[in-house]
C-alpha cells in the first residue's frame, strides 16, 4: 500500500472506523477518569520511523483511534476543570466533521461561497446572542489570542493613523510605543497579541487598586489624559482565577471621554450576556471598538474556534486586507473574503460547527446551559464553604470557584506547598482534573465548570476527591 490514489474508491473506509468508535467513546466519557497515566505507554505506538510502505488508511486510522481513545486526556468530558476548557456539543462535533468532510478553502468567497455565507450568518447570530450591534464587523479566528491579534491590529491601525501613518504598509518604525492600559485582571494572551503585533508585551500598563487586580479608574483616567486619547484600553470580562470582571461601562465611559480605543476580552465572560442573571456584567460591551471571545470554551465547539468583533468593519480590512494580489477578488456585500479580515490566509470552514450548534440548541438552549453552569459553580462554592478543610478565596462569579485546601493546624506559610502537592496528586489520580494557579500570591484551585456535560454531581466529586487526597499529602 502506498499511493493514496489506490484508495480513492474506498475513501469512506477510515471515516467509518472513526464513526464506529465515536458513539461508544462519547457515551463512555462521563464514566472514564479524565486521564489514566498508565495509558501513556501506548503513546509509543505513535512513534517509530517514518514508514516506507504505508499501512493503508484503515489500519493507520484504526491504530490512531485505538491509541487516541485510550491515551487522550479526556478533557471534553464533564470533569476536566483545569484551566478554562470547554467541550464539544454533539451538534458542534458533527459540524466539525462536516467541515473536515467538505474541506473548504474558506479564505475566499470564490473558493467557497458555502463557507463565506456560513461565516457571515454565524457572526450575525453570535452578535445577536451577545447583544452586540448588528453593524459590527467580525471574523472567526482559531482562538481568542488570534481574536486579540485581529482586534488589536485594528486598534494599532487606528492609533497609527492618528500619527498619519498607514501601519499596515509602513510598519511601526518611527512611531512611539502604543499605550495600552488595563486592570490587573488582564489575561496573558493580550500581552502575547501585543508581542505578535510588534507593540511589545511589556508596553501594557496595569492600573490596579488592590491585590485582586481591580481597576484603579482614577489613575487610568490621569494616564489617558497624558496620551491625549491616543491609547488603547483593555477591559476584561471574565478573569481566569475568579471569574471577576472589570466595570465595562465605566471603562467605556473613560475611553469615550478621552477618545481612546476600547478592546474587551470576553473570551468566556461574554457569555454572561446570555442570562438575565449575569447580563449586567457585560453591559457596556456594545460600546467597545473591538471584542474578543472564544468558541472552544463556553460555546462548546471543538478547537480551534474564536471570534473577533469590531465596531468599524473597515478596521479589519485595513489591518489585514492589503495583499494587493490581483487574483484575490474584492469583498462585495455577501461575497466576503474572510482571509482579508483576519490573520490567516488559507483557513478551514470553522463556521460550520458553530452553525450546527447554534442551529441545534438555539438561544434558549445556550441560555439554559450557561445558567446550569452558574448554578453548578455556585453549588461548588457552597460545598467549599461548608467544608471545614476548604477555604473559598473569592465570591463565586460566573463559572469559577477559587479556593484552597486549608486543614486545621497547617501554618499559613506551608499552605502553598501543600496545595501544590494536592494539585499534583489530583492530576495523578485522574478521576477529576483541576490543577493549581496563583491568586493574590496564594496557590489555589480555580475550577471552571463550563463543559456542556457538567452537572452538580461532577463538582461534588471534585470536592470529594480533593478531601480524600488532602490528608495523603500532609507532611
Ligand atoms: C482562554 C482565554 C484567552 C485566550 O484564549 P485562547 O483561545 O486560548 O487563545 C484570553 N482571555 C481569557 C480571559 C481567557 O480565558
Amino acid at each position: 500500500m502506498s499511493d493514496p490514489l489506490d484508495e480513492r474508491d474506498r475513501a469512506g473506509g477510515p471515516l467509518a472506523v472513526v464513526a464506529r468508535e465515536a458513539g461508544p467513546y462519547l457515551d463512555g466519557l462521563a464514566a472514564r477518569p479524565v486521564h489514566d497515566r498508565s495509558m501513556d505507554a501506548l503513546l509509543d505506538e505513535l512513534d517509530g520511523p517514518l514508514p516506507a510502505a504505508g499501512d493503508g488508511a484503515v489500519a493507520a486510522v484504526e491504530r490512531l483511534v485505538r491509541v487516541g481513545t485510550a491515551a487522550a486526556t479526556h478533557s471534553s468530558g464533564p470533569r476536566f476543570f483545569h484551566f478554562v476548557v470547554g467541550g464539544s456539543t454533539p451538534a458542534a462535533m458533527a459540524g466539525d466533521w462536516t467541515a473536515s468532510l467538505l474541506d473548504q478553502a474558506a479564505g475566499l468567497w470564490l473558493t467557497s461561497p458555502l463557507a463565506a455565507r456560513a461565516e457571515t450568518v454565524v457572526l450575525r447570530w453570535l452578535k445577536e446572542l451577545f447583544g452586540l450591534p448588528a453593524s459590527f464587523g467580525g471574523v472567526l479566528t482559531p482562538s481568542a489570542t488570534l481574536a486579540h491579534v485581529a482586534g488589536l491590529a485594528s486598534a494599532r491601525s487606528w492609533w497609527a493613523e492618528r500619527y498619519g501613518v498607514d501601519v499596515a504598509s509602513r510598519g511601526l518604525s518611527g512611531l512611539p510605543a502604543m499605550p495600552v492600559f488595563s486592570s490587573g485582571l488582564v489575561h496573558v494572551s493580550t500581552r502575547k497579541a501585543l508581542q505578535i503585533l510588534g507593540c511589545g508585551r511589556d508596553t501594557l500598563r496595569t492600573f490596579a487598586r488592590d491585590d485582586a487586580g481591580r481597576v484603579d479608574l482614577a489613575a487610568m483616567d490621569e494616564a489617558l489624559a497624558r496620551t491625549g486619547g491616543r491609547a488603547v484600553v483593555v477591559a476584561n470580562l471574565g478573569e481566569v482565577n475568579t471569574g471577576d470582571s472589570d466595570p465595562i461601562a465605566d471603562l467605556a465611559d473613560l475611553a469615550e471621554r478621552h477618545g481612546a480605543w476600547l478592546h474587551v476580552d470576553g473570551a468566556f465572560g461574554l457569555f454572561a450576556a446570555l442570562s438575565p442573571r449575569t447580563a449586567h456584567l457585560a453591559r457596556g460591551v456594545e460600546r467597545a471598538d473591538s471584542v474578543t471571545a472564544d468558541g472552544h470554551k463556553w460555546l462548546n465547539v471543538p478547537y480551534e474556534s474564536g471570534f473577533s468583533f469590531v465596531r468599524d468593519p473597515g478596521g479589519l480590512s485595513r489591518a489585514f486586507g492589503a495583499w494587493g494580489a490581483a487574483y484575490l477578488p474584492d469583498a462585495d456585500g455577501e461575497r466576503v473574503n474572510y482571509n482579508m479580515l483576519g490573520p490567516e490566509s488559507s483557513r478551514r470552514a470553522r463556521a460550520l460547527p458553530i452553525w450546527a450548534t447554534l442551529r441545534a440548541y438555539g438561544r434558549d438552549g445556550y441560555r439554559q446551559m450557561v445558567e446550569r453552569h452558574l448554578d453548578v459553580a455556585a453549588h461548588l462554592g457552597a460545598l467549599v464553604e461548608a467544608a471545614p478543610d476548604l477555604e473559598l478565596l473569592a465570591p463565586v462569579q460566573l463559572c469559577i470557584a477559587c479556593f484552597r485546601y486549608r486543614p486545621e493546624g497547617v501554618p499559613e506559610d506551608r499552605l502553598d506547598a501543600l496545595n501544590a502537592r494536592l494539585g499534583e496528586a489530583l492530576l495523578a489520580d485522574g478521576r477529576v482534573y483541576a490543577g493549581t494557579s496563583t491568586y493574590r500570591g496564594m496557590t489555589v484551585f480555580r475550577p471552571a465548570p463550563l463543559n456542556w456535560r457538567t452537572t452538580k454531581a461532577d463538582v461534588e466529586q471534585l470536592v470529594h476527591v480533593l478531601r480524600e487526597l488532602g490528608p495523603t499529602v500532609l507532611e
